[in-house]
């Protein structure tokens, strides 16, 4: 990376209480202009970068990072399709040809000049779920190299009637990991398939087939080494329409299947079908960085608790009616960055902590929550001997809440930690209103909970809060207006009309939580029945 000077640091508030107005000075500078909207790789992380390492050294932090450094690597692929060369299904020897975006949605994540799937047999997954811990495999013995992998989106329970034996096996209509077209794609390549392509329908996705294809062929990956680049050639979606003529013409009854497709006996079927594809590819690596403060532990350092946030954001665009290019997610994340520091601020204001804190600020999340994958897989901190990750990434700003949003119920005891906290502040917790949109795996803290460390988040995009003023009726409106005007756009910008008492109040819990944690030898679990439970009790030995 470039070297870049620190940008002139503030001084902190001298009081140790979570600041409203320390979190405004840091929300309003990490959205100037001068940082251009936070992507990755561009002269705005640069500065990104700068910024954060100044801030932590301002706030006492040890470097945190590799080899003693603030940062870690983060290689970033970045692939853009372009238009095919060949693209068809073909069905007992006869072609059905495919309208790239509107029959078919794909995108590679291989860094190759082109990505080819020439007339590789199709197979019919159902939801494609291997989940031991539910007596669950939808795959048996049939081998998948080199084939093409049809999968049906959400949970094999979530289309299921009260009195199917899978009924709730899968969390009901809540979403599992299973559900989520990233375990889908991960499924396939793990066993090898040429290409992967869920067959999509709208209410089991949780978005219609616009948001499929509004990356229009662009995608972004970890960039890896060449034998760990994965099998998929194309991964993507079939439109629900297309997808009943492809089943029809080859003679396969899709609501029968659908139905099958929700028994443990399920075999996958040989669909009689191929697809060939043939596009050129874009192709680029861009150098990121996440970035990470420490407060080391005194009694055991070698036990951490890492509060996490995003620092990158949308980058430029196209002007918006004010003329604004920068979408400078001023909620998202920088909001969530500033809980952060306020916390590692309170923390430096205490004793030192038994345990080690660590401060982290992740890369490209919006990109698929690669900064944080990439340091799930190359762990500076032993992901064993990680206590929990406690991830904010946005809060709402529409004032005090009395209540406090759970994402992910049932999941771990953090949910207990976090029931307990608000509580002391006088607040209830709310349950998520659609745990069908899987949001507990659409943050950073994911990465992480995928391998087995306690986790919660913070988000308040999950639920309308119970707002002081104005109540639930005032929280879903405060929700609305952010999901439909400001997500990812430049709108997410910092207003004077913020209040930010309710999301002091958030970033409070996560400090008192956190707080709990570093002085003992308590360790945070996963419930019985949650899918990332296995994984953590397997390396119980090492937490005795
Ligand atoms: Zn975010």
């Amino acid at each position: 990376m470039m070297i870049v000077a620190p940008v002139q640091a503030q001084s902190p508030d001298q009081s140790a209480d979570i600041s409203a107005d320390e979190v405004t000075r840091t929300v309003r500078t990490l959205t100037l202009d001068q940082f251009e909207g936070r992507a990755p790789g561009t002269a705005g992380e640069d500065r990104t970068i700068g910024y954060l390492i100044g801030r932590f050294q301002a706030l006492g932090l040890e470097p945190g990072g590799v080899d003693g450094s603030w940062t870690q690597p983060v290689p970033l692929l970045h692939t853009r399709l372009g238009k095919p060369d060949a693209l068809d299904f073909s069905i007992n020897g006869n072609g059905m040809a495919l309208n790239p975006g509107k029959d078919i949605y794909v995108s590679t994540l291989q860094p190759k000049d082109r990505a080819v799937v020439d007339k590789a047999e199709m197979v019919f997954v159902g939801y494609g779920v291997t989940a031991p811990e539910r007596g669950w495999d939808d795959f048996k013995d049939v081998d998948l190299k080199g084939k093409v992998a049809v999968f049906l989106v959400n949970d094999p329970d979530f289309a299921a009637a009260a009195d199917e034996t899978v009924a709730g096996k899968f969390g009901g209509r809540a979403m599992t990991y299973y559900g989520r077209w990233t375990y889908k794609f991960e499924e396939a390549s793990r066993r090898g398939a040429v290409a992967a392509l869920i067959v999509h329908e709208t209410e089991a996705a949780g978005y219609g087939w616009s948001v499929v294809e509004s990356p229009q062929g662009e995608n972004y990956g970890i960039a890896k080494p060449d034998d760990e680049v994965t099998s998929l050639a194309l991964q993507g979606w079939i439109s629900g329409g297309t997808a009943q003529k492809l089943f029809d013409d080859a003679g396969l009854d899709l609501a029968k299947l659908r139905v099958a497709a929700r028994k443990s006996d399920f075999t996958p079927v040989p669909m009689g079908a191929s697809f060939t594809a043939d596009y050129p590819v874009e192709q680029e690596t861009v150098q990121s960085q996440n970035v990470f403060g420490k407060i080391p532990g005194k009694a055991r350092p070698d036990e951490t608790i890492i509060y996490g946030a995003h620092w990158d954001a949308y980058g430029e665009g196209p002007p918006d009616a004010e003329g604004r290019i920068y979408r400078a997610g001023a909620n998202d994340d920088a909001l969530g960055i500033a809980g952060i520091m306020e916390i590692a601020r309170k923390f430096k204001s205490l004793p030192q902590p038994d345990r080690t804190i660590v401060i982290a600020a992740w890369s490209a999340e919006e990109r698929g929550l690669l900064g944080s994958e990439v340091y799930a897989q190359n762990p500076i901190y032993p992901l064993e001997k990680t206590v929990a990750n406690l991830t904010i990434d946005v809060l709402q700003t529409a004032g005090k809440a009395k209540d406090v949003i759970l994402i992910g119920k049932g999941q771990g005891t953090l949910e207990d930690d976090l029931a307990k906290y608000a509580k002391a502040q006088g607040r209830v917790v709310t349950e998520e209103n659609l745990p069908e949109r899987g949001l507990f795996f659409r943050a950073d803290h994911f990465s992480l909970a995928k391998r087995g460390v306690p986790v919660l988040l913070m988000m308040s995009l999950a639920g309308a809060s119970d707002l002081v003023e104005g109540g639930r009726k005032a929280g879903q409106k405060w929700i609305d207006d952010y999901t439909g005007n400001c997500y990812h756009a430049a709108c997410d910008a910092w207003s004077p009309d913020w209040n930010l008492d309710g999301a002091v109040q958030d970033i409070n819990v996560m400090f008192d939580i956190g707080e709990s944690l570093a002085y003992s030898e308590r360790w945070p679990e996963w419930k019985a029945g949650s899918e990332f439970k296995e994984r953590r009790d397997a390396s119980a030995d090492v937490r005795r």
